[in-house]
């Protein structure tokens, strides 16, 4: 079982089925976030990366990597509230 925490992204706090940093947080799936469109183990692997690539997301509107899949009625500040607590 992953926590929610784990499953989230550190950088827009979306929830993956699969933790973006693996199992035991230190093994990054080299993949990119469908919300933010960040790569995993790249620019979230600290916490002033995440935070500058959210800056730069936010101030550019947002916007959604993979579209398709974003929910109805999608609330960013909702979301980021769920950005583990040492990325925010
Ligand atoms: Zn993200």
């Amino acid at each position: 079982m992953h926590s929610d925490q784990d499953l989230r992204c550190r950088v827009c706090g979306y929830s993956s089925e699969e933790p973006p940093w693996g199992a035991d947080g230190k093994s990054p799936l080299y993949d990119f976030c469908p919300c933010c469109g960040v790569e995993h183990g790249y620019q979230d692997s600290s916490q002033i990366g995440a935070r500058s690539y959210r800056a730069e997301w936010i101030a550019a509107g947002a916007k959604w990597e993979d579209p398709d899949a974003e929910p109805e009625g999608w609330d960013l500040t909702e979301q980021l509230l769920h950005v583990p607590p040492e990325f925010k």
